[in-house]
């Protein structure tokens, strides 16, 4: 039976670190602040912003929230992104995405400046990710990902890791991430034949994909790592990854739950990030 590899212990040294950091800014007269910015009333974005509002708290980060209706014009949009851009106080800013249809993401997304830019939509950001260039932001989830794996000693060098879901959010970071740690990354998205095939394949599993369960024992090689990232609703209202847990444990010999596996770690990995953003604007290492 494979182990479960919780996010909670992950999180905490996360925050160790934060909090230390912390200390030391304000002994400095200096305030991190992030502005989480958030268009419309999706619930997703409510809740992953109540999450890090609570996580900011914590810490003694100032957290504000910028609401825009859900009926936003482009051109609204873009003077209010930069209103926040512009603001000297703030240090990270966390743009809750996807925007609604109407805001052309390809149009916006170098609005914030590449040093507040946490959660890495400016593609500044991404092409630091391909480079390597760990100057940069990757996003937040991939990230905790990586941090998941770190702290549980997980080796990647010359491993294979198979990333199933290509988003800008969640899969091509991971795999780039895998990939700066010299794993062996094959990326799996909706058209991949034998999917199954491909992924058995891996010693490293990350599914990305938001499909409740479709990852089963099946999918994983005999004492591999799974890591769920899914956050999904099934038909009982209960939150569930894209990985079913426990047919996948009787293979894996590891597997982060979901609740309490990445979606732990990712407000942690946020706030450390708002830290970075902060010492790079007060040009401390
Ligand atoms: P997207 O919908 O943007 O991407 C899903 C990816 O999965 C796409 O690349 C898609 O392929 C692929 N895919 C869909 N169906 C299949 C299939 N049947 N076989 C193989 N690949 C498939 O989702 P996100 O990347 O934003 O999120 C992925 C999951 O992670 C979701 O459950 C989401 O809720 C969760 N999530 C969790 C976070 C956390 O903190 N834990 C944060 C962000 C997301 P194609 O490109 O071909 O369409």
């Amino acid at each position: 039976m494979g182990e479960l590899l919780r996010g909670k212990p992950v999180a905490d040294a996360v925050m160790l670190e934060v909090k230390n950091s912390v200390k030391e800014l304000k002994s400095k007269n200096i305030k991190p602040k992030l502005m989480i910015v958030r268009v419309g009333e999706k619930n997703d974005d409510i809740s992953y912003e109540k999450s890090a509002v609570i996580r900011m708290k914590s810490c003694n980060i100032e957290c504000e929230v910028t609401v825009m209706p859900e009926d936003i014009n482009q051109e609204d949009f873009i003077v209010k992104l930069k209103a926040v851009n512009d603001d000297e106080s703030v240090h990270g800013i966390l743009l809750l995405r996807p925007l609604p249809e109407q805001i052309d993401e390809n149009s916006v997304k170098y609005i914030i400046d590449p040093q507040k830019d946490i959660d890495c939509f400016n593609p500044i950001n991404v092409a630091k990710i391909a480079e390597g260039d760990r100057d940069g932001f990757a996003p937040c989830t991939p990230t905790a990902v990586m941090e998941i794996l770190k702290y549980n000693n997980i080796q990647l060098k010359g491993k294979r890791a198979a990333v199933i879901g290509r988003s800008m959010v969640v899969g091509k970071p991971a795999a780039l991430l895998l990939l700066s740690e010299d794993a062996t990354v094959t990326i799996c998205h909706s058209k991949t034949e034998n999917l199954e095939k491909v992924a058995v394949e891996a010693d490293i599993l990350i599914a990305a994909i938001g499909r409740a369960g479709m990852i089963t024992g099946g999918f994983v090689k005999e004492g591999a790592v799974v890591i769920d990232v899914g956050i999904n609703v099934d038909a009982d209202g209960n939150i569930c990854g894209d990985a079913d847990t426990e047919s996948c444990r009787e293979k894996a010999g590891f597997i982060t739950p979901v609740p309490g596996g990445v979606g732990s770690v990712t407000t942690a990995v946020l706030a450390k990030n708002v830290l970075k953003a902060c010492r790079l604007a007060n040009n401390l290492n």
